[in-house]
């Protein structure tokens, strides 16, 4: 079965979240832990968090993805900015030990001039700093396109991130489909050699999800705009391809593409027709 979802809004709850995945035809969804501009979150309603534990266990979810607000920086350059994130996070993956076994991912950051070797150890310092032994979910690096100053673009660096934690086993990766073509990793022509070069690097067993994303932009443009499925430089063979290759068809898919509820609801019924049953 097609693990997928789509982006949704949190502040009705998880058990809404829950409803508009089985409206739009899906088994998981990605959302973001507050406001991606903002700060504040609201508490999190416990009965909610506890009714959809086990209706997601009841109707056989696969494991839903939490996003980290786009404000924060890893490895900003300002203490106020990086001491933000640091308290972000670490209230985000509290919050996320409500509904335990499931997924936080966010963006490693902009090195901001910093340079990448600096940014690389104050990622790793930032994870050091908030992940914690008994902590029940798995938190994720996205790949990224390499935008400005972005770190993460390169495999490399991300497994230099993991290799400096020192709680690694807490991490994997997100690989956003969009992100990594814009990076210069060729998915179109070469799937096979992409993920071979991240088995080598990160290695596959690290893999824990996928951003599913069509691109507005050219091969290696480092520009990050996401397109919908089928209507961009990636095309709907290269998705094919994607969600039937052996060593990612298991994992669950989240599209982040430029759609309403309407929108995901087509576009998660085409991939799943693309899907082969096997
Ligand atoms: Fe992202
Ligand atoms: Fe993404
Ligand atoms: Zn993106």
């Amino acid at each position: 079965m097609l693990n997928i979802g789509c982006f949704l809004s949190i502040s009705k709850g998880y058990m809404h979240c829950l409803k508009e995945t089985e409206y739009v035809g899906g088994n998981t969804f990605q959302f973001f832990t507050r406001n991606p501009r903002g700060g504040g979150a609201k508490p999190v309603d416990e009965k909610d968090a506890a009714e959809f534990v086990k209706a997601a266990e009841e109707k056989g979810f696969a494991k839903i993805l939490a996003h980290a607000p786009y404000t924060l920086n890893p490895c900003a350059a300002a203490e106020n900015v990086w001491e933000f994130t640091r308290n972000t996070m670490a209230d985000d993956i509290a919050r996320m030990e409500y509904i335990p076994g499931n997924m936080y991912n966010f963006h490693p950051g902009s090195h901001v001039g910093q340079g990448i070797e600096t940014g690389i150890s104050k990622i790793s310092d930032t994870l050091n700093a908030i992940l914690k032994p008994d902590m029940h979910t798995t938190v994720l690096l996205e790949t990224m396109a390499g935008k400005g100053s972005e770190v993460g673009s390169r495999f490399e660096e991300l497994r230099e991130i993991m290799d400096r934690t020192e709680l690694s086993d807490k991490l994997g990766v997100c690989l956003d489909t969009c992100h990594v073509y814009d990076a210069g990793y060729d998915i179109l022509n070469d799937l096979d050699g992409v993920l071979h070069k991240f088995d080598d690097i990160i290695g596959l067993e690290r893999l824990n999800a996928i951003h599913i994303n069509d691109t507005k932009n050219l091969f290696e443009s480092h520009k990050d705009r996401h397109e919908k499925i089928g209507e961009g430089h990636l095309g709907k063979d290269a998705f094919k391809r994607i969600i039937n290759h052996e060593k990612l068809r298991d994992l669950p898919f989240f599209l982040e593409t430029p759609n309403d509820i309407e929108g995901y609801k087509a576009e998660i019924s085409l991939l799943k027709e693309m899907y082969d049953a096997g």
